[in-house]
């Protein structure tokens, strides 16, 4: 707070500023246009400014790119007045209709003094306007004349800007959006609707001259049009809510949080997802009938409403699940703090229908952007939380990596690794590696995937760290290694001569063992050694380089190829590799992805490919993902390309086709010239 007051906020000076300029305005509407006052006394002027008045009252309901809005006809009427009767009397209707609205809304003074000074500035630009262009006011009929029209759509284009302009910077500088982002996202809808209004200004005053009673008809299309407002605005709610408690439904608490991850990226400050579960809401339900059960969680939303305010959300996630998102928390005490009061809410006894009870619940909370960057992961952590919470009875909890060696999902693959992996449900994806100039595929990547009985595919990233903490990396090393060679066995005997790569973890690295399984199983399936290629992270040789500089002098002595993997990641240099027996590098595909439209990507992938010639290495580019990366490749002089755009990781029979069709580098016909894109997982 201190830290706050002291800095000169912007959206104070901006405030100030348009009050101080709008006041000008007004002073200049005053001296401009006394004459044109006594004309509010007239019946029709009269009828408008009484039309401005009732419009800020009603608004109509509008229905834009799925958000609910509002739009005043207030303006339409305003403008009539001005057209009518000239930007003094104009500016006396909206700012005494403002000023009574506002009033009765009890709007803090600093927002009403703003909002008439915006229409000060507003109206005496858009009357100077329509002063210079036309003569108008004309204080007899017919008050408008043919001549006028350029004039009045003129004005009116000065009195959007103006007001549009004006209010949106106070928005985005309160919401510290950039203002031409904010713009950008509703301008469409603020051209629409403006058009309407302005347009109908005209209008309104010709209907005046023709019968004061046709007006009337004017309200017949804007009805039309609030109708078909509220009647969207009335199913999107349907949809995005959920029907027993009236609260957000899931779709609608992801939808926020992501705004939430937005907007703190930009501001810096934390947005927190929390996630509750009542406990024993089910005995409850079971015992007491689903009509008690419901009616407990329409008293909790209430209470969970009630604890929050406007600006967080609350939403029903399902049974008695519900989530609460704070979009802006400091600290996370603070969050810890409302979970607390959210805590405090619920202990408090229910009474339904004359029955007392007493339910508790279990809090989850996890943080953006320490716990997650994006709605998935800080929805799961969050879940996690939850799950560890309920376990401890502490009430609540934040996330910590920790626990999430203990989330459901995490034991349940944790349990079944073992017998996924004797029961073959770990299965091989293979990317193929192409030469660059050739496009011929000269090898193959062999990717683990678990197909999971309950989770479906489950990738490596998430498995193979358990599989390195449960000690099963040994069993998955040797079952992917039996499977990659074993394939590599098939497709010779089919003419396919290829090169495999297999992925080591770091544990698997160091495991001296390898170096005598590999034989043995390079015997069993009567594989070259030359054909098997280790794929290494450069963080695996740095981190104990002796005792990694043995290990690889054992491997390679069998002949075996050897690459270092996601280079550019870690700390090493090409010339500490140097020392090392090691054949091929692969830029990592960070580098290679961002290389179009990243300068120094592009000379980090031009510089390691000069280098890694220079000390006689192969390079295999990885991410691979346009034709524009490939030729950019080609003309660097990198040998193989690796990614998205010759194909992704494929099953066996999907890889042996592609393999079919583009030819291996031993084919002699047909050539492969053309790459296209690649299909498949
Ligand atoms: P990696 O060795 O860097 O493998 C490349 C990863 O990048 C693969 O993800 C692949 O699907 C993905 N990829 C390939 N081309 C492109 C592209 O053009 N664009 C993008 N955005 N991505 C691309 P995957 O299969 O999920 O593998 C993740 C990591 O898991 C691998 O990274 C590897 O380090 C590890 N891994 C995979 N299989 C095994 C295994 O059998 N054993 C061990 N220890 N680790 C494995
Ligand atoms: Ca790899
Ligand atoms: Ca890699």
């Amino acid at each position: 707070m201190s830290a706050r007051a002291k800095r000169l906020d912007p959206l104070d000076l901006y405030v100030t500023a348009i009050i101080l300029i709008g006041g000008a305005c007004m002073v200049w509407l005053g001296v401009d246009g006394a004459g044109g006052l006594s004309l509010l006394l007239s019946p029709e002027v009269a009828i408008f400014a009484v039309f401005a008045l009732i419009g800020e009252f009603v608004p109509l309901k509008v229905f834009t790119r799925g958000a609910e809005g509002e739009v005043t006809t207030s303006t339409t009427f305003a403008m009539a007045t001005m057209l009518a009767a000239g930007p003094l009397a104009s500016f006396v209707a909206l700012a005494g209709a403002n000023l009574l609205a506002d009033g009765i809304r009890r709007k803090p003074p600093k927002k009403v003094a703003f909002n008439i000074a915006q229409y000060g500035i507003t109206i005496a630009a858009s009357g100077l306007v329509l002063k210079a262009t036309t003569g108008l006011p004309r204080a007899h009929e017919p008050h408008l004349v043919p001549a006028d029209l350029i004039g009045i759509l003129l004005a009116a284009t000065v009195f959007f800007i103006c007001n549009t302009g004006l209010v949106a910077t106070v928005i985005a500088f309160a919401q510290r959006l950039s203002l031409w982002r904010y713009l950008a996202e509703d301008i469409f809808f603020q051209c629409a609707t403006a058009g309407l209004m302005l347009g109908l200004a005209p209008v309104v005053v010709l209907a005046a001259d023709f019968s004061l009673p046709a007006i009337a008809l004017l309200f017949l299309p804007l009805f039309a049009v609030h109708r078909g407002g509220s009647e969207a605005i009335a199913k999107e709610h349907q949809a995005l809510h959920d029907a027993l408690t009236g609260l957000p439904n899931r779709e609608l608490f992801r939808d926020r949080i992501d705004q939430a991850i937005r907007s703190s990226r930009r501001s810096g400050e934390s947005a927190v997802v929390m996630i509750m579960d009542l406990d024993h809401f089910k005995e409850i339900n079971d015992t007491l009938g689903h009509h008690h059960g419901d009616l407990l969680l329409q008293e909790v939303s209430r209470r969970l409403q009630a604890t929050l305010r406007d600006s967080d959300t609350v939403a029903r996630l399902g049974g008695d699940e519900f989530g609460v998102l704070l979009p802006r928390v400091a600290t996370s005490q603070d969050a810890t703090a409302v979970a607390g009061e959210l805590l405090v809410a619920l202990r408090e006894p229910f009474v339904l229908e004359g029955m007392r009870l007493e339910i508790d619940a279990s809090v989850g909370i996890a943080l953006h952007p320490v716990h997650g960057e994006d709605v998935e992961t800080l929805n799961q952590r969050a879940d996690i939380a939850m799950y560890s919470a309920k376990q401890s009875g502490r009430g609540y909890a934040i996330f910590e990596p920790e626990l999430d060696r203990h989330s459901p999902r995490r034991l349940a693959l944790a349990g079944g690794l073992r017998s996924a992996i004797n029961q073959s449900e770990i299965t091989l994806y293979y990317q193929p590696k192409a030469d660059l100039r050739s496009s011929r595929i000269v090898g193959v990547e062999a990717l683990a995937r678990w197909d999971h009985p309950e989770f479906g595919i489950v990738g490596p990233s998430e498995f193979v760290p358990i599989a390195e903490q449960t000690g099963l990396i040994t069993p998955l090393t040797s079952h992917v290694l039996d499977v990659a060679l074993r394939q590599i066995r098939e497709w010779s005997d089919n003419g396919l001569e290829l090169t495999i790569a297999v992925n080591l973890s770091a544990r698997s690295f160091l495991d001296t063992h390898l170096a005598v399984e590999i034989p043995r199983l390079l015997a069993r399936w009567d594989v070259r050694a030359e054909q098997l290629e280790l794929e290494i992270t450069e963080s695996m040789l740095m981190t104990d380089p002796a005792r990694a500089e043995a290990t690889l002098a054992r491997l390679s002595q069998i002949g075996l190829t050897l690459s270092v993997d996601d280079f550019g990641t870690g700390y090493s240099s090409l010339a500490n590799l140097k020392r090392l027996p090691v054949d091929v590098i692969k830029i990592d595909k960070s580098f290679v992805m961002e290389m179009a439209v990243d300068a120094s990507d592009a000379a980090i992938v031009r510089s390691t490919i000069d280098l890694a010639h220079n000390l006689g290495l192969r390079v295999v580019a990885e991410g691979v993902e346009s034709e524009d990366a490939w030729r950019q490749l080609e003309a660097l002089g990198c040998d193989y390309a690796q990614g998205y755009y010759l194909s992704r990781p494929l099953p066996a029979d999907a890889a042996t086709r592609l393999i079919r069709e583009r030819g291996t580098a031993r084919d002699a016909t047909p050539p492969a010239l053309r790459v296209v894109h690649g299909v498949g997982a």
